[in-house]
């Protein structure tokens, strides 16, 4: 087993070090990414503004590590990296059944996708018109929350790690997700603020476990990723010693 400064040198250099793929080289990820869309008619939808770079970024960079790398996607515009199986779903619900039946199975989950929190009660077979009183209410419905249901897995429950996008209270709301939702590590980053972060090619992020925080400063999200994988791997590591 490689020591915590080892581990801690990768979190800080930019070379793929020895002791960041001895601890992830051969451990299953599954991970989430890109949006949800929950489907109203059949041509509009509700969805989140998701480019799923992130992930996509980490699930590359897991592969490089050596690590063995699920990605369920919601609808993204992205190559699917080399090396990493893909399960490509559409909606909340599909995504939580494709990440449920296969989370026991793994050794690390990390849920990078925006999972649209509430799906129309009903989707209408044909498009929805226009009526003469100029409005419509939809009646919607909460989703199953895929990570804190991954969290609460009783047996075989891999390491989670979760994000919060966050406008306000960053630190506030990503340490109460991260105890509500029963995590191992969150990632939090601030949303809305500059042209980092959603939707862009970079991020900067601030990772909170029980006990300890990090900051990862702004950078390519290939970089980010990378950064949170040698995070990720410390914390991995304590916990299987
Ligand atoms: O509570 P909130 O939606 O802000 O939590 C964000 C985190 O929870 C992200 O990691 C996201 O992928 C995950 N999530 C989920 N299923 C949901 C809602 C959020 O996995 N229905």
């Amino acid at each position: 087993m490689w020591e915590a400064e080892a581990l801690a040198e990768a979190v800080l250099s930019p070379e793929p070090e020895p002791a960041l793929m001895a601890a992830l080289s051969g451990k299953r990820l599954l991970i989430t990414a890109g949006p949800t869309l929950e489907d109203l008619d059949p041509v509009r939808f509700l969805g989140n503004r998701s480019s799923g770079r992130m992930g996509y970024a980490i699930a590359a960079q897991a592969r490089a590590l050596g690590m063995q790398v699920t990605l369920i996607s919601g609808p993204v515009n992205l190559p699917v990296p080399t090396g990493v199986t893909h399960i490509a779903v559409r909606s909340a619900q599909q995504m939580h059944q494709a990440t449920l039946s296969r989370a026991a199975q793994a050794d690390v989950f990390i849920a990078s996708a925006a999972v649209a929190d509430f799906r129309p009660q009903q989707r209408s077979a044909s498009k929805i018109k226009k009526h003469g009183d100029n409005n419509l209410t939809l009646k919607l419905v909460q989703n199953p929350d895929i990570l804190a249901d991954v969290a609460a897995l009783e047996d075989s429950r891999p390491f989670v790690l979760g994000f919060a996008a966050e406008t306000d209270d960053l630190v506030r709301n990503a340490l109460d997700k991260l105890q509500r939702k029963r995590l191992d590590m969150i990632a939090a980053n601030r949303v809305g603020q500059d042209d980092c972060g959603f939707d862009a090619d970079c991020n900067a992020l601030s990772v909170f476990w029980p006990g300890g925080q990090a900051d990862i400063g702004r950078s390519s999200k290939a970089e980010v990723a990378r950064q949170l994988l040698a995070l990720l791997a410390q914390r991995l590591q304590e916990k299987l010693a």
